[in-house]
């Protein structure tokens, strides 16, 4: 096999190799948080229970050769599955790319480990994302394990500082403590939650503290597009919004009812914010996270210069 050759064949082995854990993935967000075994019992139909076959559970493939159906009820699957694990063979192929490629002998261990510590952050992300957004936490198994993976991995890869992970997970998790202290201390609930703040501490490890003014202000903004975009098509379409709740909805969910009649307060709107800090850490993975830092140099310019 050729040099070309070989790189494209070992870039298709990455996309599906992500793919695969796409699809363990699907498992994860839909049985972690219900408290199930994601190993046992194998993958069924959620219609008719019916065993999915080791064939019919080819990442992305099978999705396609059922057309989204189940081969025995043809109840049709969610096309979310197919989105989690074309997004996770994506990843994969893109992480590929940039760390293990171009192949050579003396970067080659150092490449593959960085591919494959930095899977247990964007694949977590995703998980994360996920489960956030459908049962409004955030899982401490993912959030706390790939803080730990995150800075041992940054000790253990000779290309990666370990100091900056630690460094990076600690500043991340104390901003995000703070803010929710004095969120309780304004609102007397929990205005943000700690689950938030354990998936800044694991995003700190990763990227380090200089990306995290970046990932704080990238969230921020897109949750506020967001949060515009699905209220005003709500508006138009008379459909509930389902990324926006009160804060009466959120301790509804979480059987809290007596709690929130006792304090006597307003309701108030929540977003889930887990998915929103996601976004932006891949953004600031792939793309970089410089730009908060020439954003504030600009404006301290206009500044000093208007005075
Ligand atoms: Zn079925």
């Amino acid at each position: 096999m050729g040099a070309e050759s070989l790189i494209t064949t070992l870039q298709w082995a990455a996309f599906f190799w992500g793919a695969a854990w796409g699809s363990f993935l699907n498992v994860v967000i839909y049985r972690l948080p219900e408290g199930l075994s994601v190993v046992t019992p194998g993958s069924h139909c959620p219609q008719c229970e019916s065993p999915v076959r080791w064939y019919d559970n080819i990442p992305c493939l099978s999705y396609f050769i059922l057309r989204g159906r189940c081969r025995n009820c043809q109840e049709p699957f969610s096309v979310r599955y197919a989105l989690i694990e074309i997004t996770c063979g994506v990843l994969s192929l893109a992480l590929f790319r940039s760390t293990a490629l171009p192949l050579s002998e003396e970067t080659l261990l150092s490449g593959m480990g960085t591919w494959l510590w930095l899977q247990v952050f964007v694949f977590g992300l995703v998980a994360i994302t996920f489960i956030d957004l459908k049962h409004l936490f955030i899982p401490d198994e993912i959030s706390i394990s790939a803080m730990v993976i995150g800075v041992a991995g940054a000790y253990a890869l000779p290309n990666m500082d370990g100091h900056t992970a630690a460094l990076g997970m600690g500043a991340g998790l104390g901003f995000m403590l703070a803010v929710a202290g004095l969120g309780w201390l304004v609102y007397r609930r929990e205005a943000l939650g700690l689950g938030d703040a354990k998936l800044m501490g694991m995003i700190g490890a990763y990227l380090g503290w200089k990306a995290l003014p970046f990932v704080l202000f990238a969230s921020a903004v897109q949750a506020l597009v967001a949060v515009g975009i699905t209220r005003a098509w709500s508006k138009l379409t008379g459909v509930e919004s389902d990324l926006t709740l009160t804060t009466e909805e959120l301790d509804a969910h979480f059987g809290e009812e007596d709690r929130y009649e006792e304090q006597d307060l307003e309701p108030r709107l929540v977003v889930p914010y887990g998915p929103f800090l996601a976004l932006a850490a891949i953004e600031a993975l792939f793309f970089g996270s410089d730009s908060i830092w020439w954003l504030a140099e600009w404006m301290a310019n206009k500044l000093v210069g208007g005075l």
